[in-house]
């Protein structure tokens, strides 16, 4: 049997990595769009931030090797044809396969696209971004930056920047960043504390409407409330796009069984694929790193054993790379908001038939892997949510619920 991949991305490396280990001894060839061995995205900000290139390849950078995989490297896929079961790569050939599996993420969405063409404007999405910026930040001397979107990956980039000594300015067009990950309050919080404990000049309501440039290298910005802000460096970071023109011709992603299954023969993981969540059953893009390994495993399980299935993603975040305090969150912000702050730590749980739909925490990370045994189990949490969300000792509280007397 031969297996193709489109994408050497976490999924597609997870699923091979299934696949030898559980004895699979067929084909494996593997398509990539950039030149590396499979990487962790999660981590590329650490290697802006300055840790050293080799700690991205999470796998290994003998994987094609270890796993005995041809890779056609910076070549992309270019057009799947499921009828014949080949697909068509850029350099114009072609590759039969049995199975394909179809993991190739998703690119940046860029506001203006023209702009990466003037120096010092990028994208912060693949590793191929961040060796670029990196380079430039070294060859130019760069110490200040804007990042233009205040999203989860906008926030990575700002403060992986941040702590790689830049001055940096964070411009979001909402009223709070992170705004997909916290309902109003939450995010207002965690700006505060970001502004607060980085002091990173954030700039909220508000978009990069121009950039200005002098021989094709970027100078300054100027934002639509009027703002103008000097500098050699901006970061694009305001959403993504799935990848799943090369099979089905559109962005919207693609929908897959709960077997991973796109089509008979061609497997979806990752952030290209749509899912159902596990608890609500909405159908949508769960794009973080569990999720992507889950679907990797239940598409190699059931194509080498022809059993099992997902079980539905989950929508969890967790913000903490270069900060002391986390933003941690799950679920749905509807229904019966229960709050609890003290000094930095702020949380709040959504219930709904006195069950968890939704949580924020901010400041100590503690209680959230407790939140959400009860928000997965959907137990009723009614009685004692409020003294789940307001003990400020964690041991203390796992004992007393366990039966142990608190000291
Ligand atoms: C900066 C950043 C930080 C992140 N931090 C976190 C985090 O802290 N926690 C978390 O859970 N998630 C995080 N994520 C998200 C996480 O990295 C993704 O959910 C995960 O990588 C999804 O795996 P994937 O294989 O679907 O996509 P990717 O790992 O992005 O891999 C997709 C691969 O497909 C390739 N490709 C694209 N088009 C083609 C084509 N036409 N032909 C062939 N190959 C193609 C790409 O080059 C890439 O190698 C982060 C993402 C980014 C960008």
């Amino acid at each position: 049997m031969k297996i193709v991949t489109a994408g050497t991305g976490m999924a597609a490396a997870e699923f091979v990595e299934q696949l030898r280990l559980e004895g699979f001894d067929g084909e494996i060839v593997m398509y990539g769009d950039e030149d590396y061995p499979p990487y962790s995205p999660c981590v590329i900000p650490f290697f802006l931030a300055g840790e050293p290139l080799d700690t991205v390849f999470w796998k290994g950078k003998d994987f094609y090797e270890k796993y005995r995989v041809t890779a056609r490297l910076g070549e992309p896929v270019m057009e799947v044809d499921p009828e014949r079961r080949i697909i068509h790569a850029a350099d114009g050939k072609s590759e039969s396969y049995d199975h394909l599996f179809f993991a190739t993420g998703s690119h940046s969405r860029y506001p203006r696209p023209e702009w990466l063409a003037t120096h010092g404007v990028f994208g912060f999405k693949n590793l191929t971004d961040m060796v670029a910026i990196d380079r430039y930040i070294t060859e130019q001397h760069v110490t200040s930056a804007v990042v233009f979107g205040g999203g989860f990956i906008g926030v990575d980039a700002a403060l992986a920047l941040k702590a790689r000594g830049l001055h940096v300015s964070l411009v979001h067009r909402n009223t709070r960043l992170l705004s997909q990950m916290t309902d109003e309050e939450g995010g207002q919080f965690a700006t505060g504390r970001l502004a607060e404990k980085t002091g990173m000049d954030i700039r909220l309501l508000t978009t990069v409407e121009k950039i200005s440039h002098t021989n094709g290298q970027l100078t300054s910005v100027r934002l639509s409330n009027g703002q103008e802000i000097t500098t050699p460096l901006l970061i694009l970071s305001v959403g993504v796009t799935p990848n799943s023109a090369p099979l089905w011709g559109d962005d919207q992603g693609v929908i897959v069984n709960e077997q991973m299954l796109a089509d008979p023969c061609i497997y979806t993981a990752g952030d290209v694929a749509v899912t159902r969540h596990a608890v609500n059953g909405e159908p949508g893009i769960y794009a973080n790193y569990p999720n992507a390994m889950r679907q990797a495993r239940s598409a190699a399980r059931h194509l080498l054993h022809g059993d099992g299935s997902y079980g539905g993603s989950y929508n969890t975040t967790v913000l903490r790379k270069h900060i002391d305090f986390p933003v941690i969150s799950a679920g749905s912000f509807t229904g019966e908001a229960v709050t609890w702050q003290r000094d930095n730590v702020w949380r709040r749980v959504y219930l709904v038939d006195g069950m968890i739909n939704g949580y924020i925490v901010i400041g100590d990370a503690r209680i959230s892997g407790y939140l959400y045994q009860h928000y997965l189990a959907r137990t009723r949490v009614d009685g004692i949510i409020r003294k789940i969300i307001s003990a400020p000792r964690h041991d203390g509280y796992y004992r007393e619920m366990l039966g142990f007397a608190s000291s």
